[in-house]
């Protein structure tokens, strides 16, 4: 039983609001709390902690495989079948918990799901010095993503349409550009982050072929993409989800990811409505729900 601190509300809040999954219940997965309850592990409480959003159930194939993302039977927070973080208290399997150092504060820390998620591109894909990478879309986690590949060395465009953001990654001498200054076939790896089905099309415009395109948005509904070209230019598509929590922790608590300048707002959890209809608003970054102290 984690009593909640902070929450941030990311892109998939967003869509769940607007019905791209038939979730009812409390939102919320990216979260910081402390932990005030813990049967059997006590020696959990007390502890300042973040948690994988996902609870499995280590018995299916996907569980027993190793593929505990992949749990068939699994219930995710604040997305699937499990109450999320816009509370005052929210419920996850120890197993799922991570403490955070005590110099990591709450507002950096709740960045650690979405980092993970970053991190994943990277547990997927082997990407170093020589490759040329794009971003596709300078948000939220286009700018987690930018950041994260900047560490490997490789060659990182990113493109996107708002001048202060791109600004943002030119201040942390990441190269950008606009978007409708995209160049075809120059990427070895295109990341698609921008949350709109056009964004797949820019990605296949930008990539070369025999290259790879890793798409982080999840689209509400259907998205009409010609197949063929992927199929001549032999092109991998790869889906990307969540990821993992340790390595992201200790990059933000380094400093060697900025989180500090990705946050647009903060409210209190009584007025939660209104800070989704700002989190909607184009052009605005991470808003974040402060629940308790
Ligand atoms: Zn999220
Ligand atoms: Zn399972």
């Amino acid at each position: 039983l984690v009593r909640v601190h902070c929450v941030g509300i990311c892109n998939t809040d967003l869509e769940l609001v607007r019905g791209y999954y038939p979730y009812v219940g409390v939102p919320g997965h990216e979260f910081t709390g402390r932990v005030e309850a813990a049967p059997g592990g006590e020696e959990w409480i007390g502890r300042r902690v973040v948690g994988e959003i996902s609870a499995v159930c280590h018995r299916c194939p996907a569980c027993r495989a190793g593929r505990g993302s992949h749990c068939r039977n699994r219930t995710v927070l604040g997305i699937s079948g499990r109450d999320g973080a816009m509370a005052e208290h929210l419920v996850l399997p120890l197993e799922n918990l991570h403490a955070i150092p005590d110099g990591l504060a709450d507002e950096t820390a709740v960045f650690t799901e979405p980092t993970a998620a970053a991190l994943q591109i990277q547990e997927q894909l082997s990407i170093g010095p020589g490759q040329r990478v794009q971003v596709i879309g300078a948000g939220k986690l286009g700018h987690l993503v930018a950041q994260t590949l900047a560490l490997t060395g490789c060659d990182l465009l990113v493109l996107g349409r708002n001048a202060a953001r791109l600004g943002l990654l030119a201040g942390r001498g990441i190269d950008t550009d606009t978007v409708d200054r995209l160049k075809e076939d120059e990427a070895d790896l295109v990341v698609e982050c921008t949350g709109n089905p056009e964004g797949f099309e820019l990605a296949r415009k930008a990539v070369r072929p025999g290259g790879t395109i890793v798409l982080k948005s999840t689209y509400r509904g259907l998205v009409p993409v010609p197949l063929a070209p992927l199929v001549v230019d032999e092109i991998t598509v790869v889906g990307s989800r969540c990821g993992p929590f340790r390595p992201a922790i200790e990059l933000l608590a380094a400093g060697r990811i900025d989180a500090a300048s990705l946050v647009a707002e903060r409210f209190p959890l009584c007025r939660g409505v209104e800070a989704f209809d700002r989190a909607a608003e184009p052009g605005v970054m991470k808003v974040l729900l402060d629940v308790a102290g």
